[in-house]
């Protein structure tokens, strides 16, 4: 077993961690009180292959591995969650999923835009009535010439409005009403017209958008994959879509942690610092070590992705255990700050709202749970419905 970051990966951390705390850390606030999503940083992003590291370099990406775009999430999320969601959702969501079931035509057409940050991507499944069972949605694809026309009506779509390709799914196959009759589009931001932004409790730099596909006319060339298999497509994406999650929950534990062991260590109560009290000293343990745990979950999820090896419910527990251990935790560090930690002069009630939306996007705790319950149980569940996200 080797514990060790490679040099290459060392660098790549380096490097985020850098213009994390140069461009975001001092802006991330105000970000966040102006609920503005920071569009003139994703330029400085891809100047250094950010927005599409583990893409291979002939396709424009940067051609590290898995756990090196794990590792950029963890930096970004430690500064502000709401770039750690852009990032994670372009690349894991949009880009990665091209490229793992686009041919190579598709490959070439979208990849690059993408991977050199000249577009933004988004993840278009969830409807107003189809969330965790993703698998009933109803946007409706219909055979049309030699194309597809392509009606419906999508719900909190992280990067909706400012999106230039998005992966969207519709039924292909009106006579199923579940999972089956599900193909897999490549959609471009003509195809969609922004009906709502939403506001949200945190992610407050990150955009999530509804978004309307009012009979828009799409090529055969535009089907990912094949015909009433896109829900295959959706499923593998999200299987490495949580490792990245688990990264950003991580990041934002790891940046609540920093700013409370920091406090304690200043702060004087009773002519001691808060830190010298057992309480306080415990609290900071327990962060530490529940961090730590979450970490390792998290680097071996996606160092099983970077292998090719199996990782659904790998990646499902360290989403399930990272993004538990970020609420309670961003909790813990606004009880060590005390009634400073409750006001804006700190960031941590700011990392404690945007901790609370991992336990739900890519699948909500109560999912991982049934995920990891069918890896364990295996055949055993064979007759019980299957959740689908
Ligand atoms: C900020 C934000 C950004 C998002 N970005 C995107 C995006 O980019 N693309 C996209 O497609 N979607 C996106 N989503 C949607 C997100 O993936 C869904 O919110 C999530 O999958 C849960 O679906 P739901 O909200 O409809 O909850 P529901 O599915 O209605 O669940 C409600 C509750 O019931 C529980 N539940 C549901 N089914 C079961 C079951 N079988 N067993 C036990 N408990 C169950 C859930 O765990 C939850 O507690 C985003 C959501 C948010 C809040």
């Amino acid at each position: 077993m080797d514990f060790e970051l490679t040099p290459e990966q060392r660098e790549i951390q380096g490097l985020t961690r850098e213009l994390a705390e140069g461009e975001i850390v001092p802006n991330a606030a105000a970000w966040d009180r102006e609920h503005r999503f920071p569009a003139e940083l994703f330029p400085k992003l891809a100047d250094l292959g950010l927005m599409g590291v583990c893409v291979p370099e002939e396709y424009g990406g940067a051609g590290a591995d898995f756990l090196s775009y794990v590792l950029v999430l963890e930096e970004l999320s430690r500064a502000d969650a709401g770039v750690g969601v852009t990032v994670a959702v372009h690349t894991s969501a949009t880009t990665l999923p091209i490229m793992a079931f686009g041919t190579d035509e598709q490959k070439a057409r979208f990849v690059p835009p993408l991977a050199r940050g000249e577009q933004i991507g988004a993840f278009a499944l969830t409807e107003s009535g189809s969330g965790s069972d993703a698998g009933s949605l109803r946007t409706r694809a219909e055979q049309d010439g030699d194309g597809w026309t392509i009606t419906g009506a999508k719900q909190w779509i992280t990067n909706g409005a400012v999106a230039g390709t998005l992966v969207a799914f519709a039924r292909t196959d009106a006579s199923t009403a579940g999972p089956r009759g599900v193909s897999c589009f490549v959609l471009d931001r003509e195809h969609v017209r922004v009906t709502r932004e939403e506001e949200k409790l945190g992610l407050n730099s990150s955009n999530t958008s509804d978004l309307a596909i009012e009979g828009a006319w799409v090529g055969l060339d535009r089907l990912l994959h094949e015909e009433g298999r896109g829900f295959r497509v959706a499923m593998a994406t999200l299987d490495g879509g949580r490792i990245g999650i688990a990264a950003q929950a991580l990041g934002i534990a790891q940046a609540a942690y920093d700013v409370a062991r920091a406090y304690a260590l200043e702060r004087e109560q009773f002519g001691r610092r808060i830190a010298d009290f057992q309480a306080i000293q415990w609290k900071l343990a327990d962060m530490a070590t529940e961090i730590d745990a979450a970490r390792l979950l998290v680097y071996r999820a996606a160092w099983l992705k970077g292998q090719g090896r199996p990782h659904t419910a790998e990646g499902a527990k360290a989403k399930l255990y990272a993004s538990e251990m970020a609420r309670r935790q961003t909790a813990e560090a606004i009880q060590v700050l005390g009634g400073y930690g409750y006001t804006k002069e700190f960031p941590v009630e700011r990392y404690y709202r945007d901790a609370k939306v991992t336990e739900i996007y890519e699948g909500t705790s109560e999912i991982q749970r049934l995920v990891i319950a069918r890896a364990i149980l295996g055949r055993q569940l064979r007759d019980e419905p299957v959740p689908s996200k």
